[in-house]
């Protein structure tokens, strides 16, 4: 073979580096020709010739340039997927697909030889050669197979975006990739990223001992004109529309690129636009594309992936115009309320957001009468572009358009750098996306539109300018930019609550994870937090074993591992893996879902002076006391109101009353349908991963009985037993100044401050004697700081044993004296003395 490579005519040094083996592959013409345009083929040598000579390589290249489809097929044209896999990383599920059926496509090869895999989902077979997945399936794969013996090159892919996952993959790739080298059965090691900006990767000698080389490729970029708004606007996807409608009515050709943040915002101005610039096949001679006549159709498509609630909203603004005032709320019927079962597909699954917005329940007319002088009759070719979008209406956006049309496609931040869209001359960047943020204090997520960075911003408008001069359109202005927009987005990892990262890792055998070596780490005080609490919850547990060396190292339980089946945080989690009997696991879903979203019930601050406000307010609060109804109902207090108001929105959603229903009681109209989203999502994982368990066959889910609720209560403490408060007794207020200060005042097992019942709190006239609550807040009124409980549930000081058994001290084990219990079948009956959490407080004594 080397004989062979010699004949040819090329330099000396190259030729002895050129790799034994040569795979043929068999390219079309065309496909072939395209390729050769990549700025990443002129590099192929020097990239093939690092990697030979390196265990571990770093490809940073402008988007487009050719990374993803081009650096596989050199691999496999250089022989690494002969008798090992080459496996490539995608922090998006949308990438991991269609970069695998592009590169098959390229290759000539078939699905079975060129695969992917994603999680619930793939087309792995064991002639594959090359593999496409998302970082989390490979981080998965690790778990069995530590070395990833069946890889010969793993490739991380986008590794600028810094997911969570990706991060923890080059950790662990930089240990893995030299224990695989001492054994004989070298791997190689290539992370690939957007941008130079890799510092993270090779400035850090924890992770890579000697930096591993940088290669750069450059892309043909052309200079883009950007173009600042100058006021920032609000309504950005308004003003997306009227950019658009712009740019298409009087500028040259060439494509658009509109930037915004979720799917419900592409479909919105996806429909407006078609509707403003139609297609009509008949104007064009049918011929000019076979496929494309089938995608017109499609231009005309219903969206398909819209979410059920927003049609009960829809509905109800059409009835309310018709009936106007005399609209008759029927009657709530609580009792058969019923879980959604129709939209279960993987839909909610991704972080694409489904929320609604504003904009979209106007109606469409009022501004299609906008600028319409000035307006073209040129027809606009408009395509969506999502994350959740069927991988085969994503590939239309590779086709040029149809003959006479612009191309206009309005996407999420996917096509930023994942996907390269062809012929795209004008931008327009609302400047904002998407993005989950975490509650530090109770690692509640929710989703928010955030500006982007300004890398991200360069991004966009980058786009603008791979096949000619082009223009960005910014819907912000330049201060906003300078001053408000990060210079880089932190990295994920930085940004989540540790406890999940934690206790996965200790789930994959790290024992230490402080010691782990991060790309940037995570806050050390978090990770100490996040153990912590992770050993107050039982997932993990202090052992010495032979491997550490006779250290105390935390690893995690059998029911650490239920825990982290469920993909919510490890408190959730342990509430969701206590709820497999009795029936409660619906229950839990929807209560997990509902404290997992703010502000759910609309409350009036506690300083409003205005008269109005406050009634309303009362008004509500009362309605709430009847929801939280009687007995041990009342006792679960908060949550109970939760899982009501939950169920009778479901109720009024149905009959088309959602919105009154929401105004009537204090709901928060949105807050509702973010529920109802986590809950389908939980609802799906729980039946896909958990055996034994199908929520979906049994929908209706009536109130809890007694028993149940007394449950619920408990699993609410399993999860939350560092958040337990106690009534202060009467007889520990000392004088009359105590008792004015702080009767009524609770005191919490880990805080030296008294809090009180938040008077939104159904329990706020009950006052029960012991507590868990959900959150604690703090409020000023002028010199006075006061701190409130929220989410407060009733609990029995007997259960703390069984459910926190970590924060009891247990003082004595007694035999029961009492000849009564000891006759009984003979048994020894037993009895616990014991205090409660740091400030020792007795519990009564407890049988065992
Ligand atoms: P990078 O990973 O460096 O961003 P890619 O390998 O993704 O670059 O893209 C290289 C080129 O391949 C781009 O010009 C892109 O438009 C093109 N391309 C990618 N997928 C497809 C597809 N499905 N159909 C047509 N062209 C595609
Ligand atoms: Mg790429």
């Amino acid at each position: 073979q080397t004989e062979k490579n010699e004949s040819k005519p090329l330099k000396p040094s190259v030729v002895s580096r050129k790799p034994a083996v040569y795979v043929h592959v068999d390219r079309d013409a065309t496909i072939q020709a395209a390729r050769l345009k990549l700025p990443i083929l002129a590099e192929e040598q020097q990239i093939m010739e690092t990697i030979a000579e390196n265990q571990i390589v770093i490809i940073a290249g402008e988007t487009g340039s050719g990374k993803t489809t081009q650096v596989p097929q050199f691999l496999y044209e250089a022989g690494y997927a002969q008798n090992k896999l080459i496996g490539i990383t995608e922090p998006r599920r949308v990438a991991a697909i269609s970069m695998s059926k592009r590169v098959a496509e390229e290759m000539n090869l078939s699905e079975r030889e060129v695969s992917y895999l994603i999680r619930f989902e793939g087309n792995v077979t064991e002639d594959t050669k090359i593999k496409f997945m998302t970082d989390g399936v490979l981080l998965k794969e690790i778990e069995s197979d530590f070395l990833l013996n069946r890889y010969s090159v793993v490739i991380l892919d986008e590794a600028h975006e810094r997911s969570v996952y990706t991060d923890i993959l080059i950790g662990l790739l930089s240990r893995i990739v030299p224990l695989r080298h001492k054994k004989g059965n070298p791997l190689k090691l290539i992370v690939m990223s957007a941008t130079l900006r890799v510092e993270d990767f090779t400035g850090n000698a924890k992770l890579f001992k000697i930096p591993p080389p940088v290669l750069k490729v450059e892309a043909r970029q052309y200079p883009v004109t950007i173009h600042f708004q100058k006021h920032t606007v609000e309504d950005y996807v308004k003003e997306a529309y009227r950019k658009t409608v712009k740019i298409h009515s009087k500028l040259p050709e060439g494509g658009v690129l509109i930037f915004v943040t979720g799917q419900q915002e592409v479909n919105y101005l996806v429909r407006k636009l078609r509707k403003a610039f139609p297609y009509k096949e008949s104007l064009n001679s049918r011929k000019t594309e076979p496929t494309q006549s089938k995608a017109t159709t499609t231009a005309e498509d219903k969206d398909d992936d819209e979410f059920d609630m927003k049609r009960a909203i829809k509905n109800v603004k059409r009835s309310k115009k018709k009936l106007a005032s005399q609209v008759i709320l029927p009657k709530i019927n609580l009792d058969s309320y019923k879980l959604p079962s129709e939209d279960t597909d993987a839909d909610l699954l991704e972080n694409d957001d489904c929320r609604l917005e504003e904009s979209d329940l106007e109606n469409d007319d009022d501004d299609l009468t906008m600028e319409t002088e000035q307006r073209t009759k040129q027809p606009l070719w408009v395509l969506p572009l999502y994350s959740l979008l069927s991988s085969e209406k994503q590939r239309r956006v590779f086709a040029p358009p149809p003959e006479g049309c612009r191309l206009c496609v309005v996407s999420t931040n996917v096509a930023e750098t994942s996907l390269t869209i062809p012929n795209i001359k004008y931008v327009v960047d609302s400047g904002r996306q998407k993005t989950r943020l975490y509650d530090k204090v109770t690692g509640v997520s929710a989703f928010v539109v955030t500006f982007t960075s300004k890398a991200s911003a360069d991004q966009r408008a980058g786009r603008a300018g791979r096949v000619s001069a082009g223009h960005c359109y910014r819907l912000y202005s330049s201060a906003v930019f300078n001053d408000e927009f990060e210079p880089f987005a932190v990295p994920d990892i930085q940004k989540k609550p540790v406890d999940d990262l934690m206790l996965q890792m200790k789930c994959m055998g790290i024992d230490k994870v402080i010691n782990f070596p991060f790309p940037s780490p995570p806050d050390f005080t978090q990770l100490e937090v996040a153990e912590k609490r992770l050993k107050m919850l039982g997932a993990l547990e202090d052992c010495k074993t032979k491997e550490s060396g006779g250290q105390v190292i935390s690893k995690v339980t059998p029911l650490g591992h239920a825990i982290s089946a469920f993909p919510v945080s490890p408190r959730f989690g342990k509430m969701l893996a206590l709820s497999h009997q009795q029936n409660l696991l619906p229950y839990t879903v929807c209560m997990v879902a509902a404290l997992s979203v703010q502000e759910v019930l609309l409350e009036v601050s506690l300083n409003d002076e205005n008269d109005a406000n406050r009634s309303q307010s009362s008004k509500w609060s009362s309605k709430r006391r009847t929801w939280a109804g009687s007995g041990n109902y009342q006792l679960l207090g908060d949550p109970m109101v939760l899982l009501r108001a939950v169920g009778a929105a479901e109720f009024a959603g149905s009959q088309g009353k959602l919105e009154q229903f929401c105004e009537e009681n204090g709901l928060r109209m949105k807050a509702i349908s973010e529920i109802r989203k986590l809950r389908v999502q939980l609802t799906n994982e729980i039946n896909l991963n958990i055996p034994d368990v199908n929520l979906s066959v049994d929908p209706k889910m009536e109130p809890p009985t007694d028993l149940q609720a007394k449950f619920l209560r408990q699993i609410l403490l399993s999860g939350m037993g560092d958040q337990v408060a106690r009534k202060i007794p009467d007889d520990e207020l000392k004088d009359k100044e105590d008792k004015r200060k702080f009767k009524h005042a609770y005191q919490c097992s880990e805080m030296e401050d008294p809090v009180l019942a938040h008077s939104a709190s159904v329990l706020k006239k009950k006052q029960p004697d012991w507590v868990v609550y959900q959150e604690i807040y703090q409020l000023e009124n002028g010199d006075t700081k006061k701190m409130f409980m929220r989410g407060i549930t009733a609990i029995e000081p007997e259960w703390l044993l069984t459910y926190a058994p970590k924060l009891c001290n247990i003082k004595a084990v007694k035999e029961d004296p009492s000849p009564r219990y000891n006759a009984k079948d003979g048994k020894v009956y037993c009895y616990v003395e014991a205090s409660f959490g740091r400030s020792g407080w007795e519990l009564p004594l407890t049988e065992i």
